[in-house]
């Protein structure tokens, strides 16, 4: 199968639309997080990891302080000078850490959340705890002595970093709650993100919080696929709609201006045909320019050429006048017009004596005689007239559209205006003289050459009647 423009078209259509398609695949596969319900899953879990890793890293600082001597020495004895542990405090800063002694112990009775005023003397680190918002997380560590169970350790921390987690995790097409239970239903919101209008009917999924207090709420976008499918087949008809109207709008002017390009050149060889050039040829396409030009070259040589070829047939080749086949072309055309109406006249012309020149001069200053008449004969006769050299010392003009008296005028009028003396050959001169003989043609003629035996006949009285003169035969 041979390509076209067609089938070009056809297939420039059908990549770009293939390329549409799948861009509009890769963009409802990205941009539409709906599309992955997974993924806000997955930001929720990985907010839940982060704040499960902090819980245990606070479960391991509790265990390290419950393990502390100072710490078992504090619940052993309730002194409150081995309670004040600076190192302890000081290594964390920031936090709030209660000792809190078992029943009985020395006395003392309470319990980790109620931090009655028995345990006061206890507590370390900054007044108050860490954040009016609640974004604090509290352990309870046991501390031991051997297996005996001394009390306890309540640890509570800051934990900035969980509202940073909230505030940069990004959560696409999802709405998160950071929940503090205090009961089985009765919770309290402690952080919130995402769009909140997503929040409707229970939560699609909640994660519990292992080491600590809390729970994660996750909704995801109800995913509305037939509309959103709908809008994205609607901008793919749209898009798909443009794409078939420019690649057919390219395709049509693409094949008006290769076509026009194509007929510049038909018109081109045409013109050669008719060895009619023009000036310029036009193209379109910057692609035909080059081409076109060495088209044009190539044509105006051979136009060049071949009306060269045409004129050197149609020409006597010495005197450069035209030949007896032009003349009797011409003749013929001229014949076809005398039934319209028309008139023409025709005059034979031969020199007189010219063999004398032959003779005395040598053959190249006849030749040089018959160049000069010839050339004589152009210059000195109108534009319309044709002038021919018959053979010899022979010539013939043809007065187009002249009647006979009108033809004798003009013949008179030549005899006048040519050269009386010619220089053939350098010193040679030569007083010119011919003897003339006209006719007209006749529409009576019942042969082409009827005019021209007229013409001869006249040409032949002038001979006799002594030369150098013009004698004039009616047609009958
Ligand atoms: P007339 O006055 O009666 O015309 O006599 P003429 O001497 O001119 O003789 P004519 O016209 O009968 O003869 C023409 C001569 O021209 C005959 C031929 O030898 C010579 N001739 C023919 N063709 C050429 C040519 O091409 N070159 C030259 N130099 N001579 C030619
Ligand atoms: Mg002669």
């Amino acid at each position: 199968m041979k390509p076209s423009l067609a089938r070009f078209s056809i297939a420039l259509f059908a990549a770009l639309e293939i390329t549409l398609i799948l861009t509009m695949l890769s963009v409802y596969w990205v941009s539409s997080p709906i599309r992955h319900p997974a993924s806000a899953q997955a930001e929720g879990l990985v907010i839940a990891q982060q704040i499960e890793g902090l819980a245990l890293d606070i479960h391991q600082t509790a265990k390290l302080i419950a393990r502390q001597p100072q710490t078992i020495a504090c619940l052993k004895s309730g002194a409150e000078d081995l309670c004040r542990n600076q190192n302890i405090y000081a290594l964390n800063q920031g936090a709030q850490i209660f000792l809190v002694p078992k029943s009985g112990v020395n006395g003392q009775t309470g319990n980790a959340s109620g931090l009655s005023e028995a345990y006061t003397r206890f507590i370390a680190g900054p007044a108050g705890l860490p954040t009016a918002a609640g974004m604090s997380l509290t352990v309870s560590e046991p501390v031991m002595d051997g297996t005996n169970l001394l009390g306890s350790v309540l640890f509570t921390q800051d934990v900035p970093r969980l509202q940073d987690l909230f505030d940069t995790l990004p959560l696409p097409g999802g709405y998160l709650e950071l929940r503090q239970y205090a009961h089985q239903d009765t919770y309290t919101v402690l952080r919130r993100r995402g769009d909140e209008s997503l929040k409707v009917g229970p939560a699609a999924r909640e994660i519990t919080l292992a080491g600590t207090p809390w729970k994660l709420a996750l909704w995801k976008a109800d995913p509305q696929p037939v509309t959103e499918l709908l809008t994205y087949f609607t901008v793919w008809l749209v898009l798909s709609v443009l794409l078939t109207a420019m690649v057919w709008l390219v395709y049509l002017r693409l094949r008006a201006w290769i076509s026009e390009d194509l007929n510049t050149i038909v018109s081109l060889m045409s013109d050669i045909r008719r060895q009619r050039m023009r000036s310029t040829y036009q193209v379109n396409l910057t692609e035909f320019e080059k081409p076109l030009a060495m088209l044009v070259r190539l044509a105006q040589l051979t136009v060049g050429k071949q009306k060269e070829v045409e004129s050197q047939a149609s020409l006597d080749h010495l005197s450069q006048v035209n030949n007896r086949r032009s003349f009797e072309i011409r003749q013929s055309e001229l014949l076809k017009t005398l039934q319209q109406g028309q008139v023409h006249s025709l005059l034979i012309i031969d020199i007189d004596n010219f063999k004398y020149v032959n003779d005395t001069y040598g053959h190249d200053a006849g030749d040089q005689l018959i160049v000069q008449f010839g050339q004589a004969l152009k210059l000195h006769l109108r534009a319309s007239d044709f002038v021919s050299r018959l053979g010899g010392d022979e010539f013939c003009v043809i007065f187009p559209n002249t009647p006979l008296p009108r033809a004798i005028e003009l013949a008179e009028r030549l005899r006048g205006n040519l050269p009386a003396v010619l220089e053939l050959t350098p010193g040679v001169l030569h007083r010119l003289n011919w003897s003339g003989g006209l006719s007209e043609y006749s529409s009576k003629d019942t042969a082409e050459n009827q005019a021209l035996i007229r013409a001869d006949s006249a040409l032949l009285e002038a001979k006799r009647g002594g030369r150098n003169m013009t004698r004039v035969k009616m047609a009958p």
